[in-house]
């Protein structure tokens, strides 16, 4: 045993060292989320060491654009110098101090700032630290106050109503009201009883529906299971306009405002997530303003910090709140916290962020530039490989299929997406797939030159693929 101590000390590397084999260490020390670890070794996957703008620029100094700022999160780009020095100056102060017992000035700021903007009636931020925890934030406190609320407990208004195909994150309240079956099967029996209604999306109907009869058939579904169930029911879950992980499922008009309609009449809460659609992706500052829709619960991460630092925040209504207030002792309180809940760095980062939105007028660029991206990408929708294109302001997906007409899927095994993003790569740029649909997902403040780039290698990529893709298949066929 005393030699195996040894040995194990002797091992140890200076892990500061210029010189360190990085990519050995990765390989054989970090686990990466969402990411098959067998075919990882092989990929050679960029070190990122550094940005600049709207690039990544890896250990090689190669540079990379980054379509999917940085999974979805990053708004004005990278070394924003704005951004930077707010958080530079908040680092000169304090880095993090609690919120339980008490108080921040960035948290403080930032609360304000985000109710003054929110939908109205959202008055009180809950602050925590990813989407996840945002969600699971709402789902808690939804539940909660059904069991609190002033006209009396309703015990039995113990489920959740969520949209088919739905992701809310990866923590075990939030998969048991997600419904992506690949990510979430697995952990079915640890998981609470929701209902679900189909996602009003018509790519694939059922039997018997054409495309306009499937999407009324889901408006009358969502309303037939309220009604029938809203004594049920603590909460509608839902990420308004666009379902992101789902492959970039664009809702109908109208499907949103029909949801918050029937919350309202048979008094269930509406959590509206929007840790993907919010701070400015679907061209206004919050997704739920499209159809002028004040949730109860607005869910916000991703974005919040401009994607600089992990932050999350739940905002509640004044009803909500108040079913929380008694005396201490009581227990009405909401016993939930996160150890890094309003972290200062991120609240200053956040409030750097939202100046610029106004600064830079960046819903006026995701609307200009949305336009020029359904231009650009008009090209492929005749290709035979592309059963569809989705998007909403900046957010894209591009559906990849072997025949556009069946709709059949390629082989799971030809990884198609994520050969394309392989593909977008060697051009340099940045892209990562959900299955088969490629999503483009420029930052909000992106330049068009740029976002012009994106969609290029995109188009070449995805032309690239399917050419390469169908001679396997008529190969072995
Ligand atoms: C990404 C995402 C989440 C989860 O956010 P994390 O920060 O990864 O926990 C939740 N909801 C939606 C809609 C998302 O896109």
């Amino acid at each position: 045993m005393g030699t195996e101590v040894v040995r194990r000390e002797s091992m140890k590397a200076d892990f500061l060292a210029a010189d360190v084999p990085l990519r050995d260490w990765d390989n054989s020390c970090v686990w990466h989320p969402f990411t098959p670890m067998s075919a990882w070794k092989d990929e050679s996957a960029p070190i990122i060491q550094r940005a600049q703008g709207f690039y990544l620029i890896d250990t090689d100094g190669r540079e990379y654009l980054d379509g999917i700022s940085s999974l979805w999160c990053n708004v004005h780009g990278h070394t924003v110098p704005e951004i930077d020095n707010a958080v530079r100056e908040q680092l000169q102060k304090v880095a993090h101090s609690t919120l339980l017992g008490l108080a921040s000035e960035p948290s403080i700021r930032l609360a304000k700032a985000l109710t003054d903007r929110a939908p109205t009636g959202l008055t009180r931020v809950f602050y925590s630290d990813s989407g996840a925890t945002t969600v699971e934030v709402a789902l808690k406190m939804a539940y909660q106050f059904h069991r609190q609320k002033p006209e009396g407990r309703s015990e039995e208004r113990d489920t959740f109503l969520c949209i088919g195909n739905a992701y809310h994150g990866d923590t075990l309240g939030t998969v048991s009201v997600g419904g992506i079956d690949l990510f979430h099967r697995c952990y079915k029996h640890l998981l609470f009883p929701t209902l679900t209604v189909p996602s009003p999306v018509a790519l694939r109907v059922p039997d018997g529906y054409t495309r306009e009869t499937w999407i009324q058939r889901c408006f009358d579904e969502v309303s037939e299971r309220i009604r029938t169930h809203h004594h049920r029911l603590a909460a509608v879950v839902m990420e308004p306009i666009v379902q992101g992980a789902a492959g970039i499922l664009v809702h109908p008009p109208g499907y949103l405002r029909h949801v918050r309609n029937l919350c309202t009449e048979f008094d269930v809460l509406l959590i509206a997530d929007e840790v993907a659609v919010g701070f400015g992706r679907t061209g206004t500052l919050f997704a739920c303003e499209r159809e002028d829709v004040s949730p109860d619960f607005l869910c916000l991460a991703k974005g919040i910090s401009g994607g600089y630092l992990p932050l999350g925040a739940t905002l509640a209504t004044e009803r909500i709140f108040e079913a929380f207030l008694g005396d201490p002792w009581q227990g009405r309180t909401f016993f939930h916290g996160h150890t890094y809940t309003g972290n200062a760095l991120g609240c200053a980062a956040g409030l750097a962020s939202l100046q610029l939105f106004e600064q830079r007028q960046v819903t006026d660029n995701v609307e200009q530039c949305s336009g020029r991206i359904a231009q650009k990408l008009s090209v492929l929708l005749k290709h035979p490989n592309v059963a569809e294109i989705r998007q909403c302001g900046m957010m894209v997906g591009i559906e990849l299929v072997q025949d556009r007409e069946t709709l059949t899927p390629f082989p799971v095994e030809f990884r198609l997406g994520h050969q394309v993003t392989l593909a977008a790569r060697r051009r340099g740029v940045i892209l990562r797939p959900l299955g088969d649909v490629i999503v483009l997902m420029p930052a909000p403040g992106m330049n068009y030159e740029n976002v012009e780039k994106i969609c290029d290698v995109a188009i070449e990529s995805i032309q690239e693929v399917t050419d390469d893709a169908v001679r396997r298949v008529t190969r072995s066929g």
